[in-house]
């Protein structure tokens, strides 16, 4: 992939880092030519940094280095998109993200439509589809390291086995479906949570993944966007 260093200041290209899984924006660094380079060959994001004035490969002393999934150049190569997966908080704060703030400041107005001004240093989340990656990723921390949480509700549910989580998941069916029926907006929301938290257990304690699900809904959605139709299921 070439990019274009001459165009730039200093001949570097700014490099937005973007967790591959959830979507999340992590940081924000530089390119020049080397750690461009360097970031290709190991598979690791090298920036260089602007303060230490150096080849900065990221996690060098914290270990909480980006491993790299794809990298993208804009449409006038300018600009790099890096999607990566993080061995842990990108940020130096400890933060998963440079652009989330430890303890959210005031917010200058709701987001309800009302002018004003626009609200600055809140939190910036993943996007909502990110959040069952974290749950997940939280969920497998569980099972994995139990000791970690040793109370914990998904240490506990593990702890009892998979014909107790697969319970949980049919009576949390019953419930989202019972206040489905009854027209309780409120909740068949709730409800439907508790059946995603648990639908999620279930597939870790089956040996399956959030992520195989999400290929077989990407397979799927692939079919349907190529025009080829499957019945609905009954
Ligand atoms: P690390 O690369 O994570 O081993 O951190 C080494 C040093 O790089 C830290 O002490 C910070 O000075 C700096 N640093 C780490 N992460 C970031 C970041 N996301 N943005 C800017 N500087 C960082
Ligand atoms: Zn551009
Ligand atoms: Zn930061
Ligand atoms: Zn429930």
């Amino acid at each position: 992939m070439e990019l274009d260093f001459q165009k730039m200041p200093d001949q570097l290209i700014p490099a937005i880092v973007q967790d591959a899984d959830t979507g999340q924006v992590l940081m924000l660094g530089y390119f020049n030519t080397e750690a461009w380079q360097q970031t290709q060959a190991q598979g690791r994001v090298t920036f260089y940094s602007r303060s230490k004035n150096r080849l900065w490969t990221k996690g060098e002393t914290s270990g909480n280095y980006l491993q790299v999934v794809s990298l993208h150049a804009d449409c006038d190569q300018d600009a790099v998109l890096v999607r990566a997966r993080p061995d842990g908080p990108t940020c130096h704060r400890g933060t998963t993200s440079c652009f989330e703030s430890e303890v959210p400041q005031e917010i200058g107005a709701s987001l309800s439509g009302h002018p004003g001004p626009v609200p600055v240093g809140v939190g910036m989340p993943a996007p909502a589809v990110g959040l069952l990656v974290e749950l997940d990723r939280l969920i497998e921390r569980r099972r994995l390291h139990p000791a970690e949480e040793p109370g914990s509700y998904t240490v506990r549910l593990f702890e009892k086995g998979l014909a107790r989580i697969a319970q949980k998941v049919g009576e949390e069916a019953v419930e989202t479906i019972i206040d489905a029926m009854a027209g309780n907006r409120a909740g068949v929301a709730g409800e439907a949570a508790d059946l995603v938290y648990h639908l999620l257990v279930l597939l870790r304690a089956s040996g399956s993944s959030l992520d195989e699900m999400l290929a077989v809904l990407h397979q799927r959605h692939q079919r349907i966007g190529a025009g080829h139709r499957r019945p609905l299921p009954e």
